[in-house]
């Protein structure tokens, strides 16, 4: 027979590791790329928020796979030349578009710290794993949820929401469902949200394999919290034509305008029809570190399972999302799996069961956990509640700017720390959306758009700790400035 392929060999030849041969080398390389890293977030505002990437830096990054080694120096000059100045811009004071977190220095060093050590937090007995339950803890603290609780960190919300449907569907079928599919009985399954909810609530009920019909998108009132009677009536009618119900998905601060759904109602609602209870948290969850904002989170306490992001209000850099979930047992039901190469033991490096990855889809993890523990340890939750408090205070403020200014219409009052608004103009869609990129490709701000009750508003969400009037006073000074340009340019043809 012919041997195709080269044969590993076996003598061994000289050691060549992946470590570096001048450990001196590589220390002055990492502090000058420390101190810059630094020196970066230290000097942000006098950056433009974002640059659009030229077309001969996008090219570079279509190279060839590389097959010969690159000096660490001359590959950190690339980054620094062709990577960093065309991030995102959500580091920056002027980053309002989405709902983006402004990270913080002390998250970046613990990232650096969690690459160094290289932890796998799928399971395991270290130490880790216990900063993560330390945070489950902490988390399970702040939402007042009973001991039984569990939490597990994910990529972000839109991970920890469709983890929560899988959740709930075994709750509602029992263990059995993990084994024999969805069909039959979970044919008739059925899910409850708002139309305001983030579209990932819909996509978890298509990964789950129920598919987006199965999800009733409720009707919500003039400030956007969902129609609670209505969802009450369409479960009534869904029982009435043998359909399932199982699940409700709350907001705790919609993606549009920050609205927060009546969670007590909700939870109310739920406890009586017998339907696991999910909040979606993304961003506002964390208002509970507010005292101000908390009692508007009121029935939070009472959910089977929250989803939210320390790396949005929380300031975690990314990503750090999580999934609490009230009864650790119906966690556990819907993931663990057992495995002879994960093989649970009382002793040695094998012990400390449940581990991570009987709590989602995830074997192989990351230490998110790091960076949120010393975020949470360095600021202290009062500082970070005074801080969302003060994100809330600035989408005042410029709510009062757009109402107090003849040109600008509002479109959506501050609820939380969202503004929506827009340049009054004959084809005001169109002109709103040219307002908005000018701005951004002028590196002023980067607010993004939505549409609400069928009009094209610029959107001005608060989260980044950085941000201050500073920056919403030249937001609107450039809203006022490209809108009268644009609205010129449209009379002029
Ligand atoms: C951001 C957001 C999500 C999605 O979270 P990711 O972390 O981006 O996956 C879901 N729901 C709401 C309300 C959000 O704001």
């Amino acid at each position: 027979m012919t041997k195709s392929h080269p044969e590993i060999s076996s003598t061994v030849g000289p050691s060549e590791t992946l470590d570096p041969a001048n450990w001196d080398d590589v220390r002055a390389q990492a502090h000058r790329m420390l101190d810059e890293a630094i020196d970066a977030i230290a000097n942000i505002r006098a950056q433009p928020v974002w640059r659009p990437i030229p077309d001969d830096v996008r090219a570079r990054f279509r190279d060839e796979l590389p097959r010969e080694p690159s000096e660490l120096g001359d590959i950190y000059r690339e980054y620094s030349e062709f990577i960093a100045p065309y991030a995102t811009g959500n580091v920056h004071p002027g980053f309002m578009g989405w709902v983006h977190g402004g990270g913080n220095v002390v998250g970046m060093l613990a990232e650096m710290l969690a690459g160094g050590l290289n932890a796998n937090l799928g399971g395991r007995d270290h130490m880790p794993i216990e900063v993560e339950r330390q945070i489950t803890e902490w988390t399970r603290t702040m939402f007042g949820f009973p001991e039984s609780a569990s939490g597990v960190f994910v990529t972000g919300t839109s991970m920890a929401n469709l983890m929560a449907v899988w959740v709930a569907r075994t709750a509602a079928l029992g263990a059995s469902v993990r084994q024999h599919g969805v069909g039959g009985e979970g044919a008739l399954l059925t899910a409850y949200t708002s139309k305001a909810a983030h579209g990932c609530v819909s996509k978890a009920m298509d990964l789950a394999g129920f598919g987006t019909d199965a999800l009733r998108n409720m009707p919500v009132d003039r400030s956007h919290r969902v129609d609670v009677e209505a969802m009450r009536i369409q479960i009534k009618r869904d029982r009435d034509v043998g359909l399932k119900p199982f699940l409700v998905v709350g907001s705790a601060g919609t993606v549009d305008i920050g609205a927060i759904d009546d969670l007590a109602a909700l939870s109310a609602l739920c406890r009586k029809e017998k339907l696991w209870f999910h909040v979606d948290g993304a961003y506002g969850a964390l208002g509970v570190l507010s005292a101000a904002l908390a009692p508007r989170l009121a029935g939070l306490e009472n959910a089977d399972s929250v989803a939210l992001d320390f790396h949005k209000w929380g300031q975690v850099p990314y990503d750090a999302g999580f999934l609490l979930v009230r009864d650790q047992k119906r966690h556990l039901d819907a993931f663990a799996a057992p495995a002879v190469y994960l093989r649970r033991e009382t002793r040695g490096l094998a012990a400390g069961s449940p581990w991570p990855c009987d709590l989602g889809p995830d074997l192989s993890r990351g230490f998110r956990a790091l960076k949120t523990w010393f975020t949470l340890k360095a600021f202290g939750t009062e500082k970070l509640g005074a801080m969302i408090e003060r994100t809330c205070a600035l989408a005042r403020y410029l709510e009062a700017k757009v109402s107090s200014e003849q040109q600008l219409e509002l479109i959506a009052p501050a609820q939380l720390n969202i503004v929506c608004f827009r340049y009054r103009s004959t084809d005001a869609d169109r002109i709103n959306g040219e307002i908005v990129a000018d701005i951004q490709e002028a590196g002023i701000a980067a607010p993004s758009t939505t549409t609400l009750d069928g009009k094209l508003a610029i959107r001005a969400a608060i989260v980044n700790h950085r941000t201050d009037t500073r920056d919403l006073d030249a937001l609107l000074a450039a809203v006022l400035e490209f809108g009268l340009k644009r609205s010129a340019e449209d009379h002029a043809a």
